[in-house]
């Protein structure tokens, strides 16, 4: 195995690279400039981090929140990985013994905020300390358009110039433009070995639903998943707070956040959210950048987002770690009016305008999806081929029906009123209600009256909200949300197309949703055990939960219940560090005890040299006390034995030089086959 693929194991507990890893780590350890655009979860840290192991030399990351630098150079360090930050929130110690590991050559990774790189001295220092490797985290925050423009990021370019060494830029943020202009202000126009990668998040389940009683609907959400982390994103801060306490009455530990709480209340919600099990933040769209925690387990919109692009980077927040997450998206026509009465009511220039529409549109045509959501999100973001069965319209596909005629009427009943009224008074003509309204403006001598009393009023109003979800119809904020048509609508006027609509999508939930698990029944009770002892070792070493072990992980330990440290080194995500640090706690977790095994053993746990090992101690207990059993008793020590397992000597001569010749002639021969038979 390369040098890469045995860090990725013995250092990280990886088994195998996530999609497209692979090639990136490759080509940032060959020394090559390198940009890489990887969606949210995908795994950037590890693209740099295992080169910088690899590498000689110190390679310097530019991350532009201090929180997440604080907490991957935690999560190193618990990897046994010698990591170090240079922020601003350092301590005197913290500065101190970052200076230390440089100065005695450890240091393999210094982060550092991009504010530092404005002070003279930043640069000089790192010219002294040897930097083989600059790595740029968010890299699209020198993008001077977008909306997290760092200013500070424009003299990474003057550091990779002064430095001349290979840089590695990483994003999720894949446009064009951006991409150009990381391309200019870090790498001088110079194009990098440039690798992107696909959208998709295959372990988010998605589902959007009509609003019914949007209240009620979350909290069965959240009552379904209760102990796991979750988002509920909502429109108003109001919301956030009346949510949040309607929560903490169903027993969650829940809290509010949003952009007019004072920065210290933020600070604290964040750190909180970040650091316990299993918390709920109720929050607007302030909340998230700066939030890097892999086990949020759920996301649920309380109010549709803003657009495609903000719902993706939202959703995306769930399930980093790559173990199974949930989305729940809630909208209604009246988040349509909200959306596009912000848009049309903003300062953007016109074209921005339409452009901002059409991504609402997106948004909306998928919240209408009558197939499977992912394929049309992806769709979206340019890719094709997409295979789902993780989506509500895979579960249950739709219900749907000809809509051709009903939207027809519709139509008609909105162009003979003139295109001034909302749908609630274009119901009351089709469904040919004489109301007052109707009578006073003469509505019932309409042709269009009472031509749609094949529906109820509330299928009328499924079938509006549809017609506005794919902008057939569009309230005009002129006409105070009046419904015009739009021209996507003509050819169905015209009779030149046809359309189908989902049936009523509002399904009144029979009663709560049984508790969703992570795991079967039969595991469940294990994995609390193992989660309980998580959080123990969590608050006694002061870090977040996953910085111990991650949800997939302690999930595949559930499911495996390894009985031995070598079957514990196979799970996922436990390297050699974290082995030592806690693999007797989970052991004694699943089995009752840990396991007695010496320690130059247990330092082979899960490499194929243990296994070599334990049949080196077997045929030496054969031969203690020689071949016919007569002998003076002889042994080799377990460090002799750990040799003789790794370095795999091939003939007597060599075993000669390792064992000594007394214990090589009794134990040589045997050895011998032991290791042919092993190769
Ligand atoms: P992002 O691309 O968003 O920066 P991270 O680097 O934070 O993503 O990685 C997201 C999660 O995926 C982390 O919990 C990390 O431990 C996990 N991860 C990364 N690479 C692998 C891998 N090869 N196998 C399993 N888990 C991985
Ligand atoms: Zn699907």
């Amino acid at each position: 195995m390369c040098a890469a693929g045995t860090l990725l194991r013995d250092v990280f507990g990886f088994d195998s690279f996530r999609p497209g890893q692979e090639e990136i780590v490759e080509a940032v350890v060959r020394g090559e400039n390198v940009l890489a655009i990887m969606p949210t979860g995908g795994g950037k840290s590890l693209c740099f981090q295992l080169p910088a192991l690899v590498r000689d030399g110190v390679t310097v990351v530019i991350s532009p929140l201090i929180a997440l630098m604080r907490d991957q150079v935690r999560a190193l360090r618990e990897a046994g990985v010698e990591a170090g930050a240079l922020t601003s929130g350092n301590t005197d110690e913290e500065n101190a013994a970052v200076w230390d590991a440089v100065e005695t050559g450890r240091l393999k990774l210094l982060y550092i905020a991009p504010e530092r790189l404005s002070s003279g001295a930043a640069l000089g220092m790192l010219r002294r300390i040897g930097v083989g490797l600059i790595a740029v985290d968010e890299a699209h925050c020198v993008s001077q358009w977008g909306h997290d423009f760092r200013p500070d990021y424009l003299r990474i370019g003057d550091l990779r110039r002064a430095l001349n060494v290979p840089l590695a830029a990483f994003t999720a943020t894949a446009d064009a433009e951006t991409r150009d202009e990381i391309v200019n202000r870090l790498f001088d126009g110079q194009v990098p070995n440039t690798f992107l990668h696909g959208f998709d998040r295959p372990n988010i389940h998605l589902a959007f639903a009509a609003k019914d009683s949007p209240r009620r609907q979350i909290l069965d959400f959240a009552a379904a998943r209760k102990g796991q982390s979750g988002i509920v994103y909502c429109g108003t801060r109001a919301k956030t707070e009346s949510i949040a306490a309607a929560l903490g009455q169903d027993g969650h530990l829940a809290i509010h956040y949003h952009g007019g709480m004072d920065p210290e209340a933020r600070r604290s919600a964040e750190t909180r959210f970040q650091q316990e099990d299993g918390m709920v933040v109720v929050a607007t769209v302030a909340f998230g950048m700066g939030i890097d925690k892999p086990d949020i387990r759920w996301v649920a919109h309380a109010d549709l987002p803003k657009s495609i692009e903000a719902y993706y980077q939202e959703i995306g927040r769930a399930g980093r770690d790559g173990a199974p997450a949930e989305t729940l998206t809630l909208f209604g026509p009246d988040d349509i009016r909200l959306r596009r009465s912000q848009i049309d009511e903003g300062l953007a220039p016109p074209e921005r305008r339409v452009a901002d529409h059409a991504r609402l549109n997106a948004l909306l045509g998928l919240a209408e999806a009558l197939r499977c959501r992912r394929q049309s999100l992806l769709e979206y973001f340019g890719e094709t081929n997409v295979s789902c069965g993780n989506c509500d319209l895979c579960d249950t596909p739709a219900d749907v029906f000809d809509g051709t005629t009903a939207v027809r009427k519709a139509l008609s009943a909105a162009l003979r009123t003139g295109e001034w009224f909302g749908s609630g008074h274009l119901i009351d003509i089709l469904l040919g209600n004489e109301t007052d309204k109707v009578r006073e403006r003469g509505h019932d001598t309409l042709p269009t009256f009472g031509v749609g009393q094949e529906y109820s009023r509330r299928q009328w109003q499924v079938i509006f909200r549809q017609m506005m979800g794919r902008d057939l119809l569009r309230p005009d904020p002129d006409r105070h949300g009046g419904l015009r048509m739009t021209d996507d609508a003509l050819p169905l006027l015209k009779g030149e197309a046809t359309i189908e609509l989902r049936q009523d999508s509002i399904r009144k939930a029979d009663r709560r949703p049984a508790a969703k698990t992570l795991v079967n029944e039969e595991d469940a009770p294990l994995l609390s055990a193992l989660k309980a002892k998580r959080r123990a070792l969590a608050e006694a070493a002061r870090v977040p939960a996953y910085v111990i072990f991650n949800d997939r992980t302690l999930i595949e330990m559930a499911e495996k219940r390894p009985c031995s440290v070598d079957e514990m080194a196979r799970i996922g995500g436990v390297g050699a560090k974290k082995l030592a640090s806690y693999g007797d706690a989970f052991l004694e977790i699943i089995n009752g005890e840990a396991e007695k095994m010496h320690p130059t053993r247990r330092k082979l746990a899960g490499r194929e040299a243990g296994s070599l090992y334990d049949e080196l101690l077997a045929v030496q207990a054969d031969l203690a006390r020689g071949p016919k059993g007569t002998d003076k008793p002889l042994s080799c020590s377990a460090s002799l034995l750990a040799k003789v397992a790794s370095l795999r000597p091939k003939d007597q001569a060599s075993l000669n030089q390792l064992l000594g010749e007394k214990r090589a002639d009794r134990f040589g021969a045997a050895f011998l086959d032991v290791l042919r038979e092993a190769s």
